[in-house]
């Protein structure tokens, strides 16, 4: 049995979702995160991946990355939430979506999509409706840049 099933997304209102079609215990490999090998200079070339941000493009190692971007790859309707319950891991060429939590079955699965915190992430709001969500979909190690910058705007409305 499948470990998930495929629904209209709550957080992605015009899009798919993954959700738990079962408990899954933390640690489970859900999905095999798949697409074509392309080499980084290949990557270079594409105008797919001109807007800087890497989306369903994976770094494998220093010479090839994945390119999800294909209607073969499932594990591409996962949303962004800035409370995960699932994180890519990468073992050889070969990209798993894994439980990083103990999820309930009827969950929507989510990744932290890893964008990095430049002049373009307002192109990119978050909607996962988390306590925690900081409004758009950065990576969660760049987060408090945002938070900060809500800060001030909140200070500056006080005074
Ligand atoms: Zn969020």
């Amino acid at each position: 049995m499948k470990l998930f099933r495929i629904k209209k997304s709550n957080i992605d209102r015009n899009g798919k979702g993954l959700y738990a079609a079962k408990n899954i215990k933390r640690g489970t490999k859900i999905i095999n995160y798949v697409g074509k090998i392309i080499t980084k200079k290949q990557t270079e070339k594409s105008e797919k991946f001109d807007n800087s941000k890497p989306i369903y493009l994976f770094n494998l190692n220093n010479r090839y990355d994945l390119d999800g971007d294909v209607s073969w790859n499932t594990a591409r309707l996962i949303n962004h939430s800035c409370s995960n319950n699932c994180d890519y891991e990468g073992t050889g060429l070969k990209v798993w979506v894994v439980a990083i939590k103990d999820i309930k079955k009827g969950e929507e699965l989510t990744c932290d999509y890893g964008f990095s915190y430049d002049k373009d992430f307002k192109q990119f709001p978050c909607k996962c409706k988390s306590k925690n969500c900081c409004g758009f979909i950065v990576r969660e190690g760049s987060r408090w840049r945002i938070k900060k910058i809500r800060k001030s705007v909140n200070n500056s409305i006080q005074i």
